[in-house]
């Protein structure tokens, strides 16, 4: 089935609903929606030469028109190419090469960008501009039909270590993302609205289908991006509304709505994921919000779902274990199985730590054009996330660190995250990461950036008792740095990589 038939389906069912909004502003209902994409599927095909199969990417910032976009080139038979848009020219050029980009569509302020990165001029397509929304009255194409292991999406990996992979998220994948949105996510009535506030080539954009089958509404932000005044805004304004957000974004939210004192009735359900929500944020967030949370684990390998730490976990505040619950990633999604697993793929008792391997219904196809890395990533036919983490006898699984991030000095691991909660419980510490630095003696040491809040920066003996009262001392930083900000990717997630180079640089 082609996942664009949850699009056509709600067409059919709830015609007039809103369905498109561009801040308060209704654009579009579903009916017509439908009617725009199945004539943007028909320019693809018949003016871009795109038959089924063919990728096209989507380099944009989140518009109204991306969800448009993305549907067409499914409604066509095409694969998707959802590229970060803060993607360097080299990048993109990457990208573009490797997934043999039929077309692109592109967002007028990136055109240069994509011309920079080798896209040939005749194979743009300006979303939202004159001749976008011509091609959007043209004549209306049947959707193609897909078969459910045909893909639908390529999603590029941020690519840390080495070059991108595309992932190919089939149509059967998508689809049982949906499905597990209901099962263990939330539900979704029709009067909702999912806003994207975060970028919809990711996760964000991943969401849009939940919202789809259920005929609620999708609020793209004028602003295109993550502005905590502009959210709490609409909220007020469209009521009912939910997105996902990386963990860094509740951040910044729940500090506005405190600053501000502004109201949150509006908001429903906050998803957040892709990278560790400490604890002390989500207290603060629980505090500030209310019981709106719920955390998914996932990655592009199996979009959006691996685990999921519900509503209800989140509220259970008498569970014996509640401290513990929510410091983990929940319990396995209903549609995948999850385990830990040592070195020879063997699965560990509870408790101890391994890697989280992944088998199910949203586990991807592989990777495109990389035989290698599919065989290496989908061994045994479980797909090896590259987390390391750890499963109670309750299944709830405790994400650690990536594999890479783990810092060893003297021969025992030290799991940044954990000497992180510890360095954030400090009221005067916004944001903290944690990496290793070469060492000769050690092999690595472990140093901490910081970042401050109101109260400014403090002294290292404070934070050192912080950390003797709370882990072990061989875990203990060896040196705090003070910065201005972290480096982050446009998806929120803290860059460790570039720390990593910052302390090589020095030598
Ligand atoms: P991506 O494929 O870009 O979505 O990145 C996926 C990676 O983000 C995962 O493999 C994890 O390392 C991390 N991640 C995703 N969700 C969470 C979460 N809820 N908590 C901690 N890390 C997460």
């Amino acid at each position: 089935m082609n996942i664009s038939h949850l699009l056509r389906r709600s067409a059919q069912v709830f015609p007039s609903r809103p369905a498109l909004l561009a801040g308060e502003r209704v654009l579009h209902d579903y009916r017509q929606l439908a009617a725009r994409v199945a004539a943007l599927a028909g320019h693809l095909r018949t003016r871009c030469g795109v038959a089924p199969g063919d990728r096209v990417a989507i380099f944009s910032a989140n518009c109204p028109q991306y969800l448009e976009a993305l549907h067409a080139i499914h409604w066509a038979g095409a694969v998707s190419v959802p590229v970060n848009y803060k993607l360097h020219a080299r990048e993109l050029a990457y990208v573009l090469e490797h997934s043999g980009a039929h077309a692109v569509c592109v967002s007028g302020a990136l055109r240069d960008a994509a011309l920079a990165a080798g896209a040939a001029p005749a194979t743009l397509q300006e979303l939202g501009s004159d001749a976008w929304e011509q091609a959007a009255q043209g004549p209306a194409l049947e959707m193609h039909a897909c078969a459910p292991q045909d893909v639908a999406s390529l999603f590029y990996t941020s690519g840390t270590t080495g070059r991108p992979k595309g992932v190919m998220q089939t149509h059967r994948n998508l689809l049982a993302m949906t499905m597990a949105y209901f099962t263990d996510v939330d539900d979704v009535h029709p009067d909702d609205a999912m806003v994207y506030a975060a970028p919809m080539s990711h996760g964000a954009g991943l969401y849009n289908y939940a919202h789809m089958l259920r005929g609620a509404r999708h609020v793209v932000p004028e602003s295109g991006g993550f502005d905590p005044a502009e959210l709490v805004r609409l909220a007020a304004s469209v009521g009912r509304l939910s997105f996902f957000a990386a963990p860094t974004m509740v951040h910044r939210l729940v500090e506005h709505v405190r600053r501000a004192g502004a109201a949150a009735d509006g908001f429903k359900t906050i998803v957040y994921g892709g990278g560790p929500m400490y604890v002390e944020d989500l207290r603060r967030a629980l505090d500030t919000l209310g019981q709106k949370f719920v955390q998914i684990y996932g990655q592009g390998e199996s979009p959006m779902t691996i685990t999921a730490l519900a509503r209800a976990h989140l509220a259970d505040t008498a569970h014996p274990r509640w401290a513990e619950r929510i410091a983990s990633v929940g319990v396995a999604h209903a549609c995948v199985e999850v385990r830990v697993v040592d070195a020879e793929d063997r699965p560990v008792p509870a408790g101890e730590p391994g890697e989280v391997v992944v088998r199910g219904e949203t586990v991807m196809a592989g990777y495109w054009a990389n035989e290698e890395a599919t065989a290496a990533t989908l061994r045994g036919g479980w797909l090896h996330t590259g987390d390391v983490g750890s499963l109670d006898a309750d299944g709830f699984l405790t994400l650690r660190d990536r594999s890479k991030d783990v810092i060893i000095s003297g021969g025992s691991n030290i799991y940044p995250r954990e000497v992180e909660e510890v360095l954030l419980l400090h009221p005067h510490v916004s944001e903290a990461a944690v990496v290793g630095q070469r060492d000769a003696e050690w092999g690595e040491v472990v140093v901490a950036f910081l970042v401050a809040g109101e109260g400014g920066a403090v002294d290292d003996a404070a934070l050192d008792a912080l950390c003797l009262d709370h882990i072990a001392r061989f875990k203990r930083p060896k040196e705090y740095r003070w910065v201005p900000a972290l480096p982050k990717n446009s998806y929120g997630k803290v860059l460790k990589t570039e720390l990593r180079a910052w302390l090589q640089a020095e030598g």
